[in-house]
């Protein structure tokens, strides 16, 4: 393994981040043998979009002989940069954003999209960046605008419009990825929060547990403990991401004597988790350490790497049909698109249902067409059954 993956305070989740591979200079630093085309690629891409990979991550991706990743292998593939990866390429050149409707933002970093609960994204960085985001605008691309919470009075605004919002219980703490702040900074946003005595659970989403589960130290557990985080929702897409390291971080939640409810979302993207083998080790693993599969989410249409990972929605539920016989009920996601009008969950019926409809559009591309939460018709733009659009 390569040296530099190896050297410095590798448990220190700051040495980490410190650390990370941002650029061409610090890739060919921890992969002296690479090729001038790989680095040339890097060059190209982060002209456009943001890559970063923590070296504890890197050393899981599997490598040649010359000790670069192997291309095709299911870690590298989340957080590689395509040299195909442009505007222009399919998904994102459309200009629009898969989730986040500007009309329910009160602030640039609260979503309020349903109800009863509301998100605050505060901050747009990442540990890594995963090349299939879907918020390619928000957190991918370097010319959007980006927010970081207590820069601005966005904090102080969002919590007023919580406080004037009664019917907000539920808040998600949500990023990019939220810890990336340190514990001192962690405890502002979480002691706000659970000032507001209308808000009744907290959840956290995060990615650290597969790319630097070191962040999980007793002080982050404490803080867990102390300001009683309801659900933790974390991101892991292949088995190969569940460790000894992530079991450490777990046993250190467990270490402060209280351990948040534990749900799992991710993407099923095209030749990193599509099949049912693949998903039964990772939902198996999951529930075997108490981690409930919760969400699995269909490949959002506007996202970088569609081309590349996009799964037909039918063939999204043809795998799920197949799980379904060979993993406990406890282990079993939901399967559900991302809309802008909202989660769908997604029938794993062969031909749909009455109300989620698989069709063809005028220009021949596969669509969907489904009832969506407040009962009105919408339609999502699926790609092929071979994964790219026809
Ligand atoms: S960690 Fe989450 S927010 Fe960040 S790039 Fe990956 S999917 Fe997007």
């Amino acid at each position: 393994m390569n040296k530099f993956i190896l050297d410095g305070k590798r448990n220190d989740w700051k040495w980490q981040n410190a650390n990370r591979i941002t650029d061409a200079e610090s890739f060919r630093k921890a992969f002296p043998n690479c090729t001038a085309e790989l680095a040339e690629n890097i060059g190209g891409y982060i002209r456009k979009f943001r890559f970063a990979a923590t070296p504890y991550y890197l050393s899981l991706v599997a490598k040649d002989g010359q000790g670069n990743p192997l291309p095709g292998d299911p870690l590298w593939k989340q957080v590689c940069f395509h040299p195909a990866d442009t505007p222009d390429s399919d998904g994102y050149a459309d200009g629009k954003v898969n989730w986040e409707n500007p009309a329910e933002f009160p602030t640039p970093i609260l979503h309020h999209k349903y109800p009863d609960r509301a998100l605050l994204r505060i901050t747009d960085h990442c540990m890594c960046y995963c090349n299939y985001c879907y918020l390619t605008a928000r957190i991918l691309d370097k010319n959007t605008p980006k927010h970081n919470l207590f820069e601005d009075d966005y904090w102080e605004k969002s919590l007023d419009y919580i406080r004037k919002h009664t019917e907000i219980r539920d808040i998600l703490i949500s990023g990019g990825e939220p810890l990336l702040f340190d514990n001192a900074s962690l405890e502002k946003v979480l002691a706000g929060i659970r000032g507001i005595g209308t808000v009744k659970t907290i959840r956290l989403n995060t990615r650290a547990l597969s790319f630097n589960p070191f962040r999980f130290d007793n002080g982050l557990a404490g803080l867990f403990r102390d300001y009683r985080l309801t659900a933790l929702e974390i991101h892991t897409s292949h088995p190969s991401e569940i460790t000894p390291e992530f079991d450490d971080a777990l046993s250190t939640l467990e270490s402060s004597g209280y351990r948040p409810m534990i749900l799992w979302r991710a993407p099923l993207l095209r030749g990193i988790n599509d099949s049912a083998e693949t998903l039964e080790k990772l939902f198996i693993m999951l529930y075997e350490r108490r981690i409930e599969p919760y969400y699995l989410f269909h490949y959002a249409p506007y996202s970088l790497s569609r081309a590349e990972y996009g799964v037909s929605v039918r063939r999204g539920a043809a795998i799920l049909r197949e799980l379904r016989r060979r993993i406990p009920g406890p282990s079993f996601p939901r399967y559900t698109l991302f809309h802008i009008h909202g989660k769908q969950d997604i029938p794993l019926s062969e031909n749909g249902t009455g109300d989620f409809i698989y069709e063809t559009d005028k220009n021949g591309n596969s669509i969907v067409r489904f009832i969506d939460w407040k009962g009105e018709w919408s339609i999502y733009p699926d790609v092929g059954e071979k994964g790219n659009r026809p």
